[in-house]
C-alpha cells in the first residue's frame, strides 16, 4: 500500500511479497522503464481504497523501476513480470493522487448475444431486450443502453434488439463476485483467489 493511503503524503510504498523478504519499503520510486504503450493487459483492479469496486484498468505489461530502501540505498528491478509490473503500477498511482477510477478503461467492446461471455444466463437476458445485471459502469454507451431497457421494462415491452455492445469498466465487487468467470473472460489477466 502506500503511505498516502493512510493520510501520509510522502512518496513511500509498503509492500509484503512474502518470503524471503517479507515486509519492506520503497522510497521515492520512479518507474524508469515500461514496455509499449501498446501492447497493455488488462485486468479487474483492485483497491483497498475503494474496496467495494472493481475497475477495468490497462497496465504495462512490463516496468523497471528504482527505489532508495530502508538503509538510504538506491535499489532497482529490472522488467518486471505482469503481477509486480502491474501492483507497482498500482501503488506509483497512488502517490501521483491517481486512483483505479481515474484509469477506468473501456479497451473490450462485448456483444452480449452469443457472445461466449461465459453467461448463459446474461446472455440469455440480451436476447430476450433485458438489461443486464451491472450496477455501474462509466461507459457512455452502457448508460444509454441501460436507460433504453429500464424503459422499455417500465413501459412492458422489449427492449433494444440484442445484439448490443456492452463496456463494463466500473463493477461493484458483490457483482463481480457473483460471476467471477464472467467478468475474467473480459480481461486478460487476474489473479487467482488463494
Ligand atoms: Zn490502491
Amino acid at each position: 500500500m502506500a503511505a498516502p493511503q493512510v493520510g501520509i503524503n510522502r512518496r513511500i510504498l509498503a509492500l509484503n511479497l512474502g518470503d524471503p523478504a517479507g515486509p519492506f519499503t520503497m522510497i521515492n520510486p520512479e518507474i524508469t522503464w515500461h514496455s509499449d504503450e501498446h501492447k497493455k493487459f488488462t485486468l479487474w483492479d483492485d483497491c483497498l481504497s475503494l474496496p467495494w469496486l472493481m475497475v477495468r484498468v490497462a497496465r504495462y505489461e512490463s516496468i523497471s523501476v528504482k527505489w532508495i530502501d530502508e538503509a538510504g540505498k538506491p535499489q532497482h528491478w529490472e522488467k518486471l513480470n505482469r503481477a509486480l509490473s502491474e501492483l507497482l503500477q498500482h501503488e506509483i498511482d497512488h502517490l501521483d493522487g491517481v486512483l483505479s477510477t481515474d484509469r477506468a478503461c473501456p479497451v473490450k467492446t462485448k456483444t452480449f448475444a452469443g457472445s461466449g461471455s461465459g453467461s448463459a444466463a446474461e446472455d440469455a437476458k440480451a436476447a430476450n431486450g433485458q438489461a443486464p445485471s451491472v450496477l455501474l459502469s462509466t461507459a457512455p454507451g452502457t448508460v444509454e443502453a441501460s436507460a433504453l431497457y429500464a424503459e422499455a421494462e417500465r413501459k412492458g415491452t422489449k427492449g433494444p434488439a440484442a445484439p448490443f455492445s456492452f463496456d463494463e469498466t466500473i463493477i461493484s465487487r458483490a457483482v463481480y463476485e457473483s460471476n467471477p468467470s464472467y467478468w475474467n473472460a473480459q480481461v486478460d489477466y487476474f489473479i487467482q483467489p488463494t
